[in-house]
């Protein structure tokens, strides 16, 4: 690892569960690689969101590496902190702490078509070369803040829920939060617990699944140890998400289970008839992520909790104000209002062969990368968990291995020499398909979500099963490819020819 040009194979940018996938994979096969993470600890998402309840809606079962399955998650869905030190655990068992270079944000990246070299920038201007590029700084890095009329003018604390202000103490206090995404449905019982008043300001109402959680005992502990256990367990979770979860995403007959569920919470959760009005949603369970949670009506349904729908008109210095003209005064302001999940890549700007920009030029009408991963005219770009990988049925920690083991077989055949992009014509006939597939899923039926862009396009879903998918990445097809045998320079003098992948 140094800063010397051409020292390094693989550049990842990243070390997330996806950064750190492909770090363990590139180190099992021998391939020199550093990691790039702005922050100085690794984890993503799990370092970063530390809100009171934070966890995942993901089952245990399928939420580490199948090379690495945990067998301590405490409980059905696990906790934050709890990822967070599987990933550690990880590092230190494959050895990856030598090549991670933490407090380093690549502002961005520009191919070198001459030498066959990415070179990388750093935002303290440092620069960096790797054959081969891997952004994994995921979809959900960026808070997203509203912007409300005066919301600077706030005297209060107002906070993110991605940025936590953990010496802040709501005991007592009279709290605002605005959203109800799968974050806020997560915070909002333990600020309710704590709090005089919560006001709830919810713009749309949410779908709720009943989470079955529980506490994992020696049975399950057993259970996790045997292959035969866990595999059975993985395979049962991940059936449910492929099977009848997907079903509710492309609206058949069997995602009316998911309905039957998601009106059973609401029914019985919420005694009130006008506060169940409010949470009763107007599209079908999908369109946006279910909430998957036993606490997070209860919370709603309590005495010092008000869920308040009508729009936000202005924050004024001692609260918010809505436009039916009521002013309610609050301590804190808690902003649950979600990620910049559409700007993928953002704030960096990678710079390709022809000198096209990827999200100025190449993405200017919202992201899309071929299964994901690769650009044409972006050679030896490999994105992880790019465009249209996300799910809302099924655990993306399978989607993020299909793809590393995808990038490796790739890398693999790169390491010679070379350069490989997808074919435009191949990319041009996978855009088309997935533009059709997902015009009938639920995610277009009429509501907003992170999943599109403001146009209305779905960038971050993929439309299909999980397994498809992993059918469809488990070996790079030579036909998508143009493969040059050699980088230019070397080609000017000896003649490379195009070459299939083998
Ligand atoms: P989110 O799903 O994007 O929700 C943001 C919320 O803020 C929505 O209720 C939205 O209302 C509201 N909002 C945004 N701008 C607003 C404005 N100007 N005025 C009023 N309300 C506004 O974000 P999130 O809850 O942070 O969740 C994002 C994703 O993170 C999830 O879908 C999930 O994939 C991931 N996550 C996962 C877990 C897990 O367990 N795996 C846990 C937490 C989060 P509208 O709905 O009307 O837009």
């Amino acid at each position: 690892m140094s800063d010397t040009p051409g020292s390094d194979q693989v550049a990842i940018i990243g070390a997330g569960f996806a950064g750190l996938c492909m770090a363990i994979r590139l180190t099992g096969a021998r391939i020199p690689f550093t990691v790039y993470e702005k922050a100085d600890d690794i984890g993503g998402v799990w370092r970063d969101n530390t809100y009171p309840g934070a966890g995942c809606d993901v089952p245990s079962a399928l939420y580490s590496y199948s090379f690495a399955v945990n067998q301590r998650w405490s409980r059905a869905f696990p906790l934050q902190d709890e990822i967070l030190d599987y990933l550690r655990g990880c590092v230190d068992r494959y050895g990856l702490r030598p090549n991670l270079r933490f407090g380093t944000e690549i502002a961005g990246a520009r191919y070198d078509e001459q030498a066959g070299i990415w070179r990388l920038t750093a935002t303290d201007g440092r620069e960096f070369t790797a054959r081969i590029l891997v952004p994994a700084v995921g979809q959900l890095n960026r808070p997203k803040w509203p912007d409300l009329p005066g919301q600077d003018t706030f005297l209060g604390t107002a906070f993110h829920s991605a940025r936590w202000q953990h010496d802040h103490d709501s005991t007592g206090k009279t709290v605002a939060v605005i959203g109800t995404g799968p974050s806020a449905a997560q915070f909002i019982p333990h600020l309710a617990a704590d709090a005089r008043t919560l006001y709830v300001f919810q713009r749309s109402a949410n779908w709720v699944l009943p989470k079955w959680d529980y506490r994992f005992g020696t049975g399950h502990r057993l259970l996790f140890r045997s292959v035969i256990g866990r595999l059975a367990l993985r395979g049962l979770w991940f059936c449910f998400g492929d099977f009848v979860l997907y079903a509710a995403v492309r609206g058949r007959r069997l995602g009316r289970v998911v309905d039957f569920l998601c009106h059973r919470q609401l029914r019985t959760q919420i005694a009130d008839e006008s506060l169940r009005a409010k949470l009763t949603p107007d599209f079908p369970a999908g369109c946006k992520r279910i909430l998957i949670s036993d606490d997070y009506f209860p919370a709603l349904a309590r005495d010092n909790v008000e869920v308040i729908t009508e729009p936000i008109a202005e924050i004024t210095p001692d609260g918010l104000r809505t436009t039916d003209g009521r002013t309610v005064t609050v301590d804190t302001i808690v902003y649950g209002t979600g990620f910049t999940a559409t700007e993928f890549l953002a704030p960096m700007e990678i710079v390709g062969r022809t000198g096209r920009r990827l999200r100025a030029d190449a993405w200017a009408d919202g992201a899309s990368a071929y299964l994901g991963m690769t650009v044409p005219e972006f050679p030896n770009l490999f994105l992880l968990y790019g465009p249209n990988t996300n799910l809302g049925n099924n655990s993306v920690v399978v989607m993020i291995e299909a793809q590393v083991r995808y990038v490796l077989a790739c890398v693999r055949r790169l390491r010679g020499a070379g350069e490989l992009e997808v074919d435009p014509a191949v990319f041009a006939r996978y855009q088309a398909e997935l533009a059709a597939a997902l015009h009938d899923t639920v995610w277009e039926a009429g509501c907003t979500s992170w999943y599109k862009t403001e146009s209305g396009r779905v960038t971050n879903n993929w439309p299909g099963r999980v397994i498809g998918y992993r059918g469809r990445t488990r070996c790079p097809t030579a036909t998508d490819f143009v493969l040059t045998g050699r980088p230019r320079h070397e080609r000017d003098t000896v003649a490379g020819q195009p070459e299939s992948m083998g």
